[in-house]
């Protein structure tokens, strides 16, 4: 008998509470959200969240503010969110560095799978090779043999392991079998300023941070990593084209802490795809050299199957170049 009362007022109190967090989900949102670019600002992750985050602030009706945390690769920005209370308030605007993480930091206090509730994926950026302006290779072919002739004597800035330019990097030595001396940063946005300066010899970027720097000869540039050229880098060979075997995209998502609403998930969502079709957010992606997803890629779904089918096709990769941050 008492066992019945206790599970009766058990029910109730729960429904209450269901109750109570579907009409706070309702009025979300009631305040300004924060978005956790786990990188420097400046830099391509970060022009890419505050383009959305303007749009998205106004289809919200709330402030959508970008915050900045960089460093270790982007993990310490994905470690604050993953931990950080799931009411909507706190999101993370990350890369293709989320799916690998997981293996190249064998201790990584999150699980980018189980710790976040994915919201959807925004767009897929090409990379670039460049360097100072004044670096004695002139094409992708004397690149190649420069790297080859000269190896630990380059430098090479990447924004931290875990990120898409340490990736590349690592990616570019395996296929030149060279190794160079690395120098990590919070981002790519420093880095390119020291490329610029001459303090750093090369980097390879997301088009979104290289794009006008190309475009206004400050960096000497040498390939893209898409599949065909740019529109607005029509000279730019693809690294195919320069005998590179170099093909990445970063893929950039939104996500919230596990365990947020349902309701303010598909509420987010739908300020996603507002902006993801938003005039200037289309026509400023297209003059930094990429395009964002369709309306069934920017969902919950899509972000977590392309999440899950990386973490898999990077663990393979990383594990056999045996490169790790810890
Ligand atoms: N592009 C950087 C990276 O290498 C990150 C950034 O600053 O957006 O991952």
């Amino acid at each position: 008998m008492k066992k019945t009362a206790l599970t009766l007022v058990t029910g109730a109190l729960l429904a209450g509470l269901a109750f109570a967090g579907s009409a706070f989900a309702q009025d979300y949102p009631t305040k300004p959200i924060t978005v956790v670019v786990p990188f420097a600002a400046g830099g391509p992750t970060d022009t890419v969240a505050r383009l959305v985050a303007e749009v998205m602030s106004q289809d919200l009706g709330q402030q959508v503010v970008v915050q900045n945390v960089g460093g270790a690769g982007g993990t310490l920005g994905a470690g604050q969110v993953a931990t950080a209370a799931n009411d909507g308030y706190t999101l993370l605007l990350h890369h293709i560095g989320m799916s690998t993480a997981p293996t190249l930091y064998r201790s990584l206090p999150y699980d980018p799978t189980t710790d976040f509730a994915p919201i959807g994926l925004i767009t897929s950026v090409p990379m670039t090779l460049v360097a100072k302006k004044d670096f004695e290779p002139n094409t992708l072919e004397e690149l190649i043999t420069y790297v080859k002739a000269n190896g630990e004597n380059v430098t090479y800035a990447h924004a931290g392991i875990g990120s898409a330019s340490q990736l590349c990097g690592m990616l570019f030595m395996e296929a030149v079998d060279t190794q160079m001396t690395t120098v990590p940063y919070q981002g790519s946005g420093p880095a390119m300023t020291d490329i610029i300066g001459g303090q750093i010899d090369m980097i390879c970027d997301q088009t979104t941070n290289t794009t006008s720097q190309i475009q206004a000869g400050e960096v000497k540039a040498y390939g893209v990593t898409s599949s065909q050229r740019l529109a607005n880098l029509p000279d730019l060979p693809t690294t195919a084209e320069g005998g590179l075997n170099l093909e990445i995209g970063v893929w950039h998502g939104l996500y919230a802490p596990a365990g947020t609403d349902a309701a303010i998930i598909t509420r987010l969502e739908t300020a996603l795809q507002a902006a993801l079709v938003n005039e200037t957010v289309v026509s400023r992606f297209a003059e930094l050299g990429t395009y964002p997803v369709t309306a069934a890629e920017a969902t919950p779904d899509a972000l977590a199957q392309t999440l899950a089918s990386q973490i898999e096709l990077w663990r393979a990769v990383i594990e056999a170049a045996g490169v790790y941050a810890d």
